[in-house]
């Protein structure tokens, strides 16, 4: 019986409404979504064509692998903890408490190019402004890495809530920059 939302270009699988995503050569199940880095944003998604996904997809299985090798410290606890495996120079952005089981990208300190710290208002909710740290990289996989480590509404902008938000910001990229100039 054939599927009413078609099959994933990828794995050929059934499309469900929700969770699918469009690349460049057609739509990917959320099966395949879910193999995907996290840090991939629907935008490059949309320009990889099947080849590159599965590409990526590979470099992901291969991350898992290495990361069995890596003996990480956490250096901030926070909506993404920040790790580092300071002998092999790496860092990890991990969302929930177990890096590997949730495959974290190994993201090599060498490859930081620029930090930055942007604040935009929240998609669900414009009285809320989400703050977002954005690592820059020279990376294969990623023009960028960026999470979101806050937010507050926006008519707090200018009181003590607001500040240790942005302090939390800063404090990924101060340990940043200090782990790059090690
Ligand atoms: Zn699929």
């Amino acid at each position: 019986m054939s599927n009413v939302f078609g099959e994933c270009s990828l794995c050929h699988g059934p499309l469900t409404p929700f969770g699918s995503l469009a690349c460049a050569e057609g739509t990917i199940c959320r099966n395949c979504v879910a193999l995907l880095s996290p840090f991939l944003s629907k935008e490059e998604v949309a320009e990889m064509t099947l080849q590159q996904l599965n590409e990526h997809i590979e470099y992901r299985k291969a991350n898992a692998e290495a990361l069995k090798d890596l003996k990480v410290t956490r250096l901030i606890d926070g909506k993404y903890d920040l790790y580092c495996d300071e002998e092999k120079k790496h860092i990890l952005f991990v969302k929930g408490r177990d890096p590997v089981k949730e495959n974290a990208d190994i993201i090599p300190l060498a490859s930081v190019d620029r930090l930055q710290i942007t604040k935009q208002y929240n998609k669900n909710d414009a009285n809320y402004v989400d703050i977002f740290v954005k690592v820059y990289l020279h990376d294969f996989r990623f023009k960028c890495v960026q999470f979101m480590t806050n937010t507050f509404p926006k008519t707090d902008v200018n009181v003590e809530a607001y500040q240790q938000a942005m302090d939390l910001a800063y404090d990924y990229l101060n340990k940043i920059k200090d782990l790059v100039s090690i």
